[in-house]
């Protein structure tokens, strides 16, 4: 039976540590707690990778994180070798926080891409170094130089981003929020989580289950390091952070 583990990064996407009780071990050896500030990965953004600390003193190595047979279901999944913690235990855990920061500076990153390209999304995936975004584009004349001049001024605007949630009427009555082409928010529960970008989410408004930055300042210098054809209308940005190389 699935189980709803407590999210606590979709609340504050900073929190970098959390006390948590182990509930269960699933028969592949994850490790599923009451509550997590571990990322599972989703949206095209990457699991959090990191640590437990036991009472005793001893450490579990945590590879990835995933969801289970929801989304609210989280499971921990240690590296090879790791000894497993007995449920009812109290353990510490602590996300590698350098490789979150970086995975949440791209992912905000990325939704910059969609308002500078506002275009049907078909693919996205976000990492630490090279996210990419597909795109359905019926015209062939976006640059990177020019993309990338656009999404600076975005990052120097330094606008503020922040979630909310609504309901899935207000999602039905704005069927413009939703840029996936072929992914649909899932409805039914009736709050949908919005990842907004400015003032009441002027510059951008989407349906987002991710972590981010809390402004677009702090994604810092971000360049497209190439734009490949995949298919006649069908366009591949990659995103890279630093300034654009000089050739
Ligand atoms: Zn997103």
């Amino acid at each position: 039976m699935a189980r709803t583990t407590e999210a606590l990064f979709r609340d504050d996407a900073y929190q970098r540590t959390a006390q948590a009780e182990v509930v269960s071990i699933n028969d592949r050896g994850g490790i599923l707690l009451d509550r997590t500030v571990f990322y599972a990965t989703s949206g095209g953004q990457p699991g959090d990778t990191g640590t437990f600390e036991r009472e005793g003193g001893g450490r579990i190595a945590i590879a990835a994180t995933i969801t289970g047979e929801t989304k609210d279901e989280i499971i921990h999944v240690p590296a090879s070798d790791q000894a497993l913690p007995a449920v009812g235990e109290r353990l510490k855990l602590l996300i590698d926080w350098e490789r979150r920061h970086l995975l949440m500076r791209m992912h905000s990153a990325c939704h910059l891409l969609t308002v500078v390209c506002p275009f049907p999304i078909t693919g996205a995936a976000v990492a630490e170094d090279d996210s990419r975004v597909d795109f359905d584009i019926p015209d062939a004349s976006f640059t990177k130089e020019d993309v990338t001049v656009r999404l600076m001024e975005l990052v120097r605007a330094d606008h503020p981003i922040f979630t909310r949630l609504i309901t899935d009427e207000e999602l039905a009555a704005n069927p413009g929020l939703v840029k996936s082409k072929n992914v649909r928010p899932p409805v039914g529960t009736g709050k949908i989580r919005l990842v907004c970008i400015g003032g009441n989410g002027a510059i951008d408004s989407q349906p987002c289950g991710g972590t981010h930055v809390k402004s677009t300042g702090e994604v810092g210098e971000i360049h497209i390091g190439k734009i490949e054809k995949k298919g006649r209308e069908n366009r591949r940005f990659r995103l890279r952070f630093g300034p654009m190389p000089a050739n």
